[in-house]
């Protein structure tokens, strides 16, 4: 955990980082196919690289979301990730969105994914993140698949209405989405204004617009509704080099393009504003204010 820049008494922000390549976001996904993936060039590794290294500078730790695909072809660096006293928890096998899987095979690809990263870590996976933030009004079992395997928390609900994702029903903050379970839901922050909410926690949000925004939205969420912030970045989005993805559509093409170059400074900037730690921290102190 770090220093206390902006005001005493804050409440500890949850830091993640959903580890994929570049190939492998959700918006790329229909033109780039899975079989594909083993021939493109991995960038992962020397990217998470640079996020430990930003890490270490600033003293936080965070939780890395990580798929099982990229575990099993970087081992090396995820043993590094672990080792620097960051939570592993799973970000699924490859990426498929939880709505597209059905029970059975969103419980298959959990124990996949939970083997891979135990086996590599030796600690156990606690914590998981839907790809695309898809757990929503259409996977109503999901919440029970993950408790039935043992996770404490989940982070995969994006309470608003955006183009790729969304369950804008949902709540804003931390809650139990089962009776009888331990299981706590962090969706991803949001700021709400006028009766709307905007994505505030992370992603293109933060990459795209002005950091001042994000600033006042954590702040908002820390002082105003004195609950933590969710907030989460890709190590692909430091990586101004990576190659460039043809025949995307311009909108996904401009949002995962935008201020590249400009993002690792502005994360540092961020890093030291407010107190950041691992998600399972944050879930346990979440988990005691909705009891
Ligand atoms: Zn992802």
């Amino acid at each position: 955990m770090n220093a206390v820049p902006e005001f005493p008494g804050a409440p500890v922000n949850g830091l993640s980082v959903d580890v994929e390549d570049w190939f492998q976001v959700g918006a790329f996904e229909d033109v780039i196919a899975r079989e594909t993936w083993d021939r493109l060039e991995s960038r992962v590794e020397a990217n998470c690289e640079r996020v430990l290294a930003l890490f270490g500078a600033a003293g936080v730790e965070a939780t890395f979301f990580t798929l099982g695909w990229i575990a099993e072809r970087h081992p090396r660096v995820i043993r590094a990730i672990a080792a620097q006293g960051h939570e592993i928890a799973s970000h699924g096998w490859d990426h498929r969105r939880v709505f597209t899987l059905g029970p059975e095979r969103f419980a298959a690809d959990l124990q996949r994914t939970r083997a891979v990263l135990e086996d590599l870590t030796g600690q156990a996976v606690t914590g998981y993140r839907a790809p695309s933030f898809s757990i929503d009004a259409r996977t109503p079992w999901a919440h029970r698949v993950l408790a039935e395997h043992g996770y404490r928390y989940s982070s995969s609900i994006a309470p608003l209405a955006h183009d790729h994702y969304g369950w804008r029903e949902a709540p804003r903050f931390a809650f139990r989405p089962l009776t009888g379970a331990p299981l706590v839901e962090l969706p991803v922050t949001t700021a709400e204004v006028a009766g709307r909410r905007f994505a505030a926690g992370g992603g293109g949000f933060f990459r795209v617009l002005p950091y001042a925004l994000s600033r006042w939205a954590i702040r908002r969420v820390n002082r105003h509704d004195g609950r933590a912030a969710v907030f989460y970045f890709h190590p692909w989005e430091i990586d101004p080099a990576q190659p460039r993805v043809a025949g995307a559509p311009l909108r996904s093409r401009l949002r995962h393009y935008t201020g590249l170059a400009g993002m690792e400074a502005k994360l540092a900037r961020l890093l030291g504003a407010f107190r950041w730690g691992r998600m399972d921290a944050v879930a346990l102190r979440e988990a005691a204010l909705v009891a």
